[in-house]
């Protein structure tokens, strides 16, 4: 999608400090961080949100999450990390390209605004 901000940051099209890729997924760390560490993690591949994602999806998104687990450990905060997706608007989602923020360093209120 090139109007996605995502989808160009994993191409390389928009600068990001990008802390992991592979084949399917790419890390960067988030332009405005709300605790020590806060990464994004997006599938190469463009999916709106989570209500987008199908069965056929499903190792996608195992290989998000355990990309996130690998960086929290390389990031120093395994153990103590939280990982969030918003979907949809009213749960606060403004980039329509799904992903996951690792946040972790600092300690974590719940439950969430
Ligand atoms: P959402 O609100 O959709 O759950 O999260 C979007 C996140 O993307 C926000 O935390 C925001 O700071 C981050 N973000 C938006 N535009 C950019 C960008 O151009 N570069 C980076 N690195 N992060 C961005
Ligand atoms: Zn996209």
């Amino acid at each position: 999608m090139k109007d996605c901000i995502f989808c160009r940051i994993a191409a390389g099209e928009i600068p990001a400090t990008v802390v992991f890729k592979d084949d399917e997924v790419v890390a960067f760390r988030d332009l405005s961080p709300q605790a020590p560490v806060h990464l994004l993690l997006v599938p190469r591949r463009h999916i709106a949100s989570l209500d987008e994602a199908h069965a056929a999806d499903a190792s996608l998104l195992g290989r998000l999450l355990l990309a996130a687990k690998d960086l929290a450990a390389r990031e120093g905060i395994a153990g103590g990390y939280r990982l969030v997706n918003n979907c949809g608007p009213s749960a606060g989602q403004s980039v329509f390209h799904v992903h996951l923020h690792l946040l972790g360093g600092r300690p974590m209120g719940w439950p969430p605004g």
